[in-house]
């Protein structure tokens, strides 16, 4: 018999805030009624300040981040087209492997787990492509692995400065929602995210931004789809309608979502994240230990992956957080399992639940047989947490863009 809270430390499904919850438990309503666009047109219009896009056209499927990594490869390529990628964790590993598999000639930068995506790299093979061979660039925004977040904007520039024509399609399952995301400003074409993470819902929905030019794209590729057609999606979506039957009660949920990020104003909603998460970090740091990540400006404010000692099997520190603690950490996933234990410090999160995150990790660790002080960490993040709040200005609710410090 487990009592109290059943702490969820993991990056994704995050938690649900409970107006979120109840606002999902609603009668089922005729998704075909004259009114329905009451509750969908609001939420594409919002779900577009999320992403940072005025001229993206913004789509729901049913399913999750995974079945749009697919709508976007689908609508948007043909059969045997080349694309660029990198692989540097389990996330954009499983995109490599997808591409693969739907048809795609995948010239792949092979990383260090830890790494970001190869700007460099990438800027050196388009330069190389005088005749646009590559028909799309892929990046992930924010690895969910190693807790590595690329710089986007980066890849825009090694695109632009090759004077290169390749869509860029950039997965956001972990950072849209809860990092900046600006589609529009680095030239997103096809923009990928999911509702169970920075968005604090359920699973079961996937998101995806799409740009002119991919929509442009669309009309000409010849890969096959189906469920995932975005024409049909975005004919019916524009009177508020889908072309089959939507999860109702997670668009009702998603309404009370975005009505919490756009109260609490973007601009906040990222600066607590980047608090929270440094103090995560300082406890890291404070325990003698090194995160996933190869370098600090590579430093993910949704997840934190942590090596554990030599010696330390971080399948116990997981196990004991669990069995013991009440408390999920995310796992090491791939080659990274048993080394690194995950934090997740996205969502619907405050500084009391960071401090117990902390705490409990003391406790698993010192379980697992690895040297920890208890309270170093806690102390660490307590630096962090007792300075007062900068609070943005309610930012006018449009694209979120950086607004001065009260
Ligand atoms: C969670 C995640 C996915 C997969 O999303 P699902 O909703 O589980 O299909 C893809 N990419 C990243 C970066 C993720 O964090």
């Amino acid at each position: 018999m487990k009592t109290g809270t059943q702490h969820l430390y993991i990056p994704g499904p995050t938690n649900v805030p409970e107006a979120v919850r109840r606002a999902m438990v609603v009668p089922m309503q005729d998704h075909r009624a004259p009114d329905f666009g009451d509750l969908t047109l609001g939420l594409f219009a919002d779900l577009k300040k999320v992403l940072g896009t005025k001229t993206g056209t913004v789509m729901m499927f049913p399913g999750s981040g995974t079945g749009c990594w697919e709508a976007a490869i689908c609508n948007t390529l043909n059969p045997g087209d080349k694309v660029l990628m990198a692989r540097h964790g389990q996330f954009s590993h499983l995109w490599v492997e997808m591409a693969r598999k739907l048809g795609l000639d995948v010239e792949l930068v092979d990383l260090a787990w830890g790494a970001g995506t190869p700007a460099n790299e990438f800027a050196r093979i388009l330069g190389k492509d005088r005749d646009g061979a590559i028909k799309a660039v892929f990046v992930t925004h924010n690895e969910t692995a190693t807790g590595v977040t690329s710089d986007v904007a980066e890849v825009r520039r090694a695109l632009d400065e090759a004077f290169h024509d390749a869509l860029l399609f950039v997965d956001g399952v972990s950072s849209i929602g809860a990092i900046h995301f600006r589609m529009d400003e680095w030239g997103v074409d096809l923009a990928v995210t999911g509702s169970q993470k920075g968005f604090m819902l359920p699973p079961g929905l996937g998101m995806i931004g799409v740009s002119e030019k991919a929509m442009a794209a669309a009309r000409e590729a010849r890969m096959r789809r189906a469920f995932f057609d975005f024409a049909e999606m975005a004919r019916m979506n524009e009177t508020g309608y889908f072309p089959y039957t939507p999860p109702v009660p997670l668009l009702h949920g998603l309404r009370a979502a975005l009505d919490r990020m756009l109260t609490e104003g973007l601009e906040n909603v990222f600066a607590r994240h980047r608090r929270l998460a440094t103090g995560v970090r300082r406890a890291v740091a404070a325990w003698g230990m090194e995160l996933c990540a190869e370098h600090p400006s590579l430093h993910s404010d949704t997840v934190s992956a942590i090596r554990v000692p030599q010696g330390v099997d971080a399948r116990e520190v997981i196990r004991v957080a669990y069995d013991r603690f009440n408390c999920s950490f995310g796992a090491g996933l791939g080659p990274l399992n048993g080394k690194v234990f995950r934090i997740g410090h996205l969502g619907d999160l405050n500084e009391g639940m960071c401090l117990s995150a902390i705490a409990i990790a003391e406790l698993a660790l010192a379980a697992a047989g690895a040297q920890a002080t208890f309270g170093a960490g806690v102390a660490a993040a307590q630096e962090i947490y007792a300075e007062p709040v900068a609070r943005a200005v309610r930012p006018p609710l449009g694209i979120a863009t950086p607004v001065a410090a009260e």
